[in-house]
């Protein structure tokens, strides 16, 4: 019972900060994305396409969450994009005080979209909202067709899905069908996009949805 109460303090003190955070948005027109996903589905290599894609049109800031290192910071800052490091020191998700207080190194008037890479984890980054517009689950097809189903929260919470590594699917035991099914099941209103960040298959389409958001 005790556990309960202070998680719910926590998420309410999170809430508030988030708030604060979505209105700094709004005040400097910044439309801000989540990404949350297992670690391993390509998280950061669709940030590295999405902004290829873009190729200056929409002015991206990035936000990276990791559990150590600034390895992905690294590949991200290669394209020349404003881009901050929230190491999280063992942290498993984001949270909002992390997210508020590295906004200090980010210019927002000049940012059109912001991406937030949450820590890999398809489990705890479901609770804790951090301002953003929506939340943008990714899966890849070698994670199974099962995953909607056992951490449904994460797709109740998401606007949309991206499914990636599609190029990997005749090797992988894995039914996109079912897969696409069973993330519908748990949220119908997703909107669902296959992509391969290895050939670049389907990232087009998923900027041109961010692009009509923003
Ligand atoms: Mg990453
Ligand atoms: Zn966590």
């Amino acid at each position: 019972m005790e556990i309960i109460k202070i998680e719910r303090k926590v998420l309410a003190k999170n809430d508030a900060i988030a708030s604060e955070i979505r209105g700094k948005f709004e005040e400097s027109g910044v439309f801000a994305i989540n990404m949350v996903s297992s670690p391993g589905s390509g998280k950061t290599s669709l940030v590295e396409k999405v902004i290829e894609n873009f190729s200056g049109r929409v002015n991206i800031s990035v936000i990276e969450g990791d559990v150590q290192t600034d390895l992905d910071a690294q590949r991200v800052s290669a394209y020349n994009v404003p881009v901050v490091q929230i190491i999280t020191n063992g942290g498993c998700h984001l949270e909002a005080n992390l997210v508020n207080d590295s906004l200090k190194n980010l210019d927002l008037v000049q940012t059109d979209l912001l991406i937030i890479e949450n820590v890999g984890n398809l489990v705890c980054p479901a609770g804790y909202d951090l301002g953003e517009d929506m939340k943008v689950v990714v899966i890849s097809v070698t994670e199974g067709d099962d995953k909607p189903l056992k951490y449904p929260k994460m797709f109740i919470n998401s606007k949309v899905l991206v499914i990636n590594k599609i190029d990997l699917l005749p090797y992988v035991n894995c039914n996109i069908e079912q897969l696409k099914q069973n993330a519908l099941k748990i949220n119908p209103a997703l909107k669902v996009f296959e992509v391969s960040c290895t050939s670049g298959e389907g990232v087009g389409k998923f900027c041109d949805f961010l692009q009509s958001s923003i």
